[in-house]
């Protein structure tokens, strides 16, 4: 009887010390949120709306087949950025590579440092054909409501192109002018792999010699509801790119007359093996940049999430379990390196 309570008790006790320890651990996580500078935004917004609107309404659109795109599309695209920035033309040099990709070089008062780059593209996805009526506005339309503007590019990166060029048009303006070069430089077929934009622009200033001071492109973005118990907007800042893999899956076997059907077609083996693929996900590992990104928006969770999170040695594989099960975060944990071990 003794001995059971001493058990008891020693359970007790150290449940307690578990307790106290991992409740510490949530007191000693302190918000790491730099306190914001606000800046006065003084850049004409009906303007830039109306920019980022007209924008949408080209089809720049990069097809898989390069023989669909319609470069008059391109064209008109162009000349419609020389006509709504003047001084960005008339200030910046421009260099067309391949004809459709741009570098504006913004010369700043002391070119012997090392430049700084933007980058963004302007082609968009094609719209599958049949689904345009699913659209709650025209993908193409540019449409202005409800302090929305909908469309094709407007996240995926005509904004980027227009919010770039309206800066540093505003900032002509303004008689700024940067303390070293800046170069902007916009691809035209980003969306197939760049292999005529991007990658052409690289090689065009690697002969030049030209060296980035640093490069900023498109990537993350400021969103709600993605990270588990952030009820606030989290601003997400890619520091990387993943690569991609595509898998061609074929088979072979006999066929045979419809009447006589097998138990197990060509189609139905094939998409067990889809099924397979499928199920055969990559694991979580929450170590390098997804780590670093839950250290910073950690201590603004909600308590169950902040306690989780202040004891990661302890939940970690909760942790990943439970940022498995979105995409979003999935994305960010998946442990990619090690995966081509596993049967
Ligand atoms: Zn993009």
């Amino acid at each position: 009887m003794k001995k059971r309570r001493l058990i008891f008790g020693m359970i007790g006790g150290l449940l307690i010390i578990f307790i106290i320890v991992t409740a510490s651990n949530v007191m000693l996580v302190n918000s790491r949120q730099p306190s914001p500078q606000p800046t006065e935004v003084v850049i004409n917004e009906v303007k830039a709306v109306e920019h980022l609107s007209k924008a949408i309404m080209y089809k720049t659109i990069s097809y898989q087949e390069r023989s669909k795109f319609d470069f008059t599309e391109f064209d008109n695209f162009i000349s419609f950025l020389e006509e709504i920035y003047p001084s960005v033309h008339t200030q910046l040099e421009l260099e067309k590579i391949n004809e459709y990709a741009l570098i504006y070089k913004w010369k700043g008062s002391d070119s012997s440092k090392n430049p700084i780059g933007l980058t963004s593209h302007y082609d968009v996805v094609p719209v599958l054909a049949g689904t345009e009526e699913n659209w709650e506005q025209p993908p193409f339309s540019g449409t202005v409501e409800n302090d929305k503007i909908w469309g094709r590019g407007t996240l995926d990166d005509k904004v980027g192109v227009i919010g770039i060029l309206e800066a540093v048009e505003f900032l002509i303006n303004d008689g700024f002018e940067p303390a070293r070069d800046v170069y902007l430089m916009f691809g035209f077929d980003e969306e197939i792999g760049g292999d005529e934009g991007a990658l052409k622009i690289v090689n065009t200033l690697k002969d030049k010699g030209v060296t980035f001071d640093f490069v900023l492109d498109e990537g993350g973005a400021i969103v709600e509801n993605m990270v588990p118990g952030v009820d606030q907007p989290v601003g997400v800042v890619g520091i990387s790119e993943k690569g991609s893999a595509t898998a061609e899956l074929s088979i072979e076997g006999s066929g045979g007359h419809s009447s006589q059907p097998k138990n197990h077609t060509n189609i139905g083996r094939i998409a067990s093996a889809i099924a397979k693929l499928e199920d055969t996900q990559f694991k979580g590992d929450l170590t390098g940049p997804g780590e670093d990104l839950f250290e910073y928006v950690a201590p603004e969770m909600s308590f169950p999430m902040r306690y989780v999170f202040a004891n990661k040695v302890i939940f970690e594989p909760i942790i990943e379990q439970i940022l498995l099960q979105q995409p979003a975060t999935a994305a960010g944990i998946h442990e990619v390196l090690k995966r081509h071990q596993a049967p």
